[in-house]
C-alpha cells in the first residue's frame, strides 16, 4: 500500500516537473526546440531549475497536509494550507484559484460561487482535478472519499464539471488501491459520461488545455494508450498545452498503478520535494489505516 501511495504522489510530481518545460508550447514548437523531452530539465515559461515543481504539486501537497492534520474534517485545514501557500506568492497560479484565494473571507464555497459569477459562469478549469489525488490515497471508505473529493473541488471551483472530473479520477485511483486493473477501472468509470469515447479514438479532437473536460480527456487518452509510467509522462509532456498539469494528473494514476519501486530513479531522485513526498506518503498511509 505504501509503495502505491508513494507511486501516486511521486508520479504526479514527476509529471509536473517534466511537463513544466513545455507548458504553453505546441507540439511543433517542442519538437523544434527540444526534439523530444525525456528527462527533467527545468526551464519553460516559469524558468524552473531542474526538479522544481509548480502549482500542481504544491496544491496536491496542500491537500495532503490538510488531510493528515485533520482527517475527519479536512476542508478547513486544506483551506489553511492553500492560504499559506498563496502567501508565499507562487508563480503560475491558475485564474480561478488565484481569484478565490485572494478574495476568501471565511467561506470557501461562497467565495467560489462569487468568482464563478464574476467569470460569467466559468469555473471549469483543471485546478481542483490536479490536486485531488491525496483524497483517494487517504480514505478507504468510499463514501467519505467521494464526499471529500467533491468538497475540495467546490472550495475553489463552483462548476459541477470540475467536481465530476475529480470524482471520476479518484474513483479510478480508489479501485487501483484495491488491486483492480487500470484499464478496466478506467473503462467502467467513464461509461455513460462525456469521456466514454476516449477508449475508441486514436487521438482526442480537443486541445490539451486547462478546461477540465479537455484535460481529463487527454489524461484518459494517455492512460489508455501508453504502457509504462515513463511513456505516459513523456508523451503528455511532449504534447504541450497545459502539459505540466496533464502529465501530472496522468502520472499520478500511472504511478499509483506501477508503485514507487517501478518509477525511474532519474525522475524521482531529482525532485526538490522528494523528502516532503516521502513523509506525506507515510502519513497518508497511516490515515488510510485508521479511517
Ligand atoms: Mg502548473
Amino acid at each position: 500500500m505504501l509503495d502505491q501511495i508513494r507511486g501516486g504522489l511521486f508520479g504526479a510530481a514527476v509529471g509536473d516537473a517534466l511537463g513544466a518545460t513545455t507548458e504553453c508550447m505546441n507540439k511543433e514548437e517542442i519538437q523544434e526546440k527540444y526534439g523530444k523531452i525525456k528527462t527533467i530539465i527545468g526551464g519553460g515559461w516559469l524558468a524552473l531549475d531542474p526538479g522544481e515543481v509548480t502549482d500542481d504539486t504544491d496544491m496536491m501537497i496542500a491537500v495532503a497536509n490538510g488531510i493528515t492534520q485533520s482527517p475527519e474534517n479536512p476542508i478547513p485545514a486544506i483551506g489553511e494550507e492553500f492560504l499559506k501557500w498563496h502567501r508565499r506568492n507562487p508563480r503560475g497560479v491558475g485564474r480561478t484559484i488565484s481569484h478565490v484565494l485572494s478574495q476568501y473571507q471565511g467561506d470557501w464555497f461562497q467565495t467560489a460561487f462569487h468568482v464563478h459569477c464574476a467569470q460569467q459562469g466559468k469555473s471549469s478549469g483543471n485546478g481542483s482535478l490536479m490536486r485531488c489525488l491525496p483524497v483517494a490515497l487517504a480514505y478507504s471508505d468510499q463514501e467519505m472519499m467521494e464526499k471529500i473529493t467533491f468538497l475540495q473541488s467546490k472550495m475553489t471551483h463552483y462548476a459541477d464539471e470540475a467536481a465530476e472530473a475529480c470524482l471520476i479520477y479518484n474513483r479510478i485511483a480508489f479501485r487501483l488501491l484495491k488491486g483492480e486493473n487500470l484499464k478496466t477501472s478506467l473503462k467502467e468509470e467513464i461509461m455513460n459520461t462525456c469521456y466514454s469515447s476516449v477508449c475508441f479514438r486514436k487521438e482526442p479532437d480537443c486541445p490539451p488545455d486547462g478546461y477540465v473536460v479537455h484535460t481529463l480527456i487527454w489524461v484518459l487518452h494517455w492512460l489508455w494508450n501508453c504502457h509504462t509510467f515513463e511513456e505516459v509522462v513523456i508523451e503528455a509532456a511532449n504534447r504541450g498545452g497545459d502539459s505540466d498539469t496533464i502529465a501530472s494528473i496522468a502520472g499520478g494514476l500511472k504511478g499509483l498503478e506501477a508503485g514507487f519501486h517501478r518509477l525511474p530513479r532519474r525522475f524521482t531522485e531529482i525532485l526538490r520535494v522528494k523528502q516532503e513526498l516521502e513523509l506525506l506518503s507515510e502519513k497518508l498511509c497511516a490515515v488510510r489505516q485508521r479511517i
